[in-house]
Parts: structure tokens; sequence; C-alpha cells
């Protein structure tokens, strides 16, 4: 149950959105005008947009700047290079002087029009607010059953899962954004990171649009390396497994052997398969360690348009 309902006697409390934006020139103009719409009406909030441009290389960034100039409450970062989604709503997050934030898809998928009751839910006192796909419109078979299966594993591994079919759409009260601005994780996957903090948590169930333009940037490769981080970052199963798996082929073999007298080969084969696995699954944490230890920054900026915000909490490394 959320703490308290939220009062605020002496000012008007401060809603940030934040757009990561990866080649999305075609969408951006009617993404800031159905954002500015629905933040128009939400009457008693201070509001702000925060474009974070994650290297495009399609003209997104003119678009935002034609957006910022035009426009008050666009605040926008330019990152150093594309270097992915997770890495640009962490930058939208620290960039963000929100005491909520929402982040929300650059391409209309998550609809705007949904941050009006993940606000009440706010007031209301709740710290998390996720938006559920019910369904999903406009996206392959493989795109959704992938999904499906991938939520799942995750929330059955996980020490604390995260909502079902819940993407990165969800509005954060401040005080969350700023455990996640200051984690030191260099494998963040934001949406599993968000509930394992224990915040107060729901969701509202909504019906996914297909992408209003432009194509999806999120390549295969791309959600192979979102699952992995979902699955090492909450989840410690993996790497047990290779524990349990080598207990049972070699039980296995040796009852095998004994049975047979023979079959050399056979219990030789699966001897080798598991021990490949398992070095397998103990380089993927190995790996992540190694990024962990090697501490670059998340991102680097290139460009910013507008004032840091004033609760900016980390130093950010910047490539002008
Ligand atoms: N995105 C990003 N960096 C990337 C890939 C995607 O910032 O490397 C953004 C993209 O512009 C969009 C959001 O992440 O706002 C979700 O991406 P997309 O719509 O391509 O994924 P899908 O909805 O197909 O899963
Ligand atoms: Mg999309």
């Amino acid at each position: 149950m959320p703490r308290e309902i939220r009062a605020f006697d002496s000012r008007r409390p401060m809603l940030s959105v934040v757009v990561p934006c990866y080649n999305e020139r075609e969408v951006l103009a009617h993404t800031h005008a159905r954002l500015t719409e629905v933040l128009g009406a939400l009457e008693e909030f201070d509001c702000e947009q925060i474009f974070v441009d994650d290297g495009s290389s399609d003209g997104t960034w003119e678009v935002v700047k034609a957006l910022a100039k035009d426009s008050d409450g666009v605040r926008a970062l330019r990152l150093g290079r594309n270097f992915g989604h997770q890495a640009a709503c962490l930058a939208g997050l620290r960039n963000a002087a929100g005491d909520a934030v929402v982040v929300i898809d650059a391409d209309l998928q998550d609809p705007p029009e949904l941050i009006a009751e993940m606000a009440a839910l706010w007031r209301d006192g709740w710290s998390v607010v996720s938006a559920r796909r019910r369904s999903r419109a406009g996206e392959s078979v493989f795109k959704k059953a992938s999904a499906y299966a991938f939520y799942r594993l995750v929330s059955a591994l996980s020490e604390q899962p995260p909502a079902l079919d819940t993407g990165d759409f969800r509005l954060l009260d401040r005080a969350l954004v700023r455990l996640l601005a200051e984690s030191r994780d260099k494998n963040l996957y934001l949406r599993g990171a968000v509930s394992w903090f224990g915040f107060p948590e729901t969701h509202i169930d909504y019906d996914r649009a297909p992408r209003h333009a432009g194509t999806s940037q999120y390549t295969l490769r791309k959600m192979l390396a979102l699952s992995r981080r979902g699955l090492l970052s909450d989840s410690a199963v993996p790497l047990r497994l290779t524990t349990y798996l080598g207990t049972a082929v070699l039980v296995g073999g040796a009852a095998t052997a004994a049975f047979r007298r023979d079959l050399g080969v056979l219990t030789g084969s699966a001897a080798f398969g598991s021990q490949a696995l398992a070095l397998g699954i103990v380089g993927e944490y190995l790996h992540a360690v190694f990024r962990q230890v090697q501490g670059r920054p998340d991102y680097t900026v290139a460009e910013r348009l507008g004032p840091l915000s004033p609760s900016h909490p980390v130093e950010e490394r910047v490539n002008l």
C-alpha cells in the first residue's frame, strides 16, 4: 500500500517526462505535441520534457533542437554515441528535476494520455506506477512470444520480480530516481532495479499501440543484450545451474557407465557439453564483473540544451 497522500503546501510539484530517442526523427514532433497536450492539462503540476538523443544518425537531434527552441519546458541531451536504451533512460533520469519522473518511449507505442492517471496515483502515495501491456498491436509474433516468455522467465528467477509485461514506461518518485541515478551498476536493468528497491508499487493496464512511424530500434542483438542483463543482474540461478547440471551429468554418467559397463563416448560427450555450457555461464558473470570493475561511465554527453537540473546528482563525463 502507498505510504501517505503526497501534499505540497508551498509549491507546485514538478513532473518530468524522459524520452529516449534513437533515430526517431519522423515521430518526434507528434510525440512532443501529444506530450504537451497531456502535460498542459495537468494543472497542479509544473512539467518538463527531456529528450535524450542516443546517438541518432537520422537527424533526430535537429528535430529536438527545433522543439527546444520553439517551446518552453523542453530540455535535451545528445549522448556521445549510441549507448543503448537503458543508458539513455539513465541519462534522462539523472537530468530530470521532477518530484516524479515518467520514462516513455519516443514512438508513441506508450500512450502519453496514461501519464495523467500515473500522476494521480503518485499523488495518492504510490512511488512506482508501471504501465502493463495488456496487448501489443502491430508487433511480430516472434516479438510477442519472446517478450511473453522472457518476462515470465525473469519473474521466476528474480530475487524481486518486476511487474509482468511492463517495459520502461512508468512513473518513478524522486526518492527512487535518486537511488537509480546514483547506482554504480554498469549492467543496469532498469525495470528490475526499480522493483528491487521495494518502494510502494502499482500498475495500470493498457493496450500497446503500433509504432506511429519509423521502425523498431530494438534489433535482435539489442533484445538479447537486454535479456542477458535482465537474467544476470537480478538472479544467481543461471550461475547455480552449472552446479546442478554438473552434478546431474556426473551422477547420470556414473550410473550409465555402471549399468552398461561401457559407453565412454556417450558419457564423454555429455560431460564435455555440460562443461562448455557451465563455462559459458560463468563467462557471462565474469564479463558482467569485468564491466563493473572497468568503471567506465554509462554514457558521455556531447551536447546539452537548457540548464542543468538543480538536483543533478552525479558528475557526468562530457566529451565536448
Ligand atoms: N532506443 C534508444 N536507444 C537504442 C534503441 C532504442 O534510446 O539503442 C529508444 C527508441 O528510440 C524508443 C525506445 O528506446 O524510444 C524503444 O525502442 P523501440 O521502439 O525501437 O523498441 P520496441 O518498442 O520495438 O521494443
Ligand atoms: Mg517501440
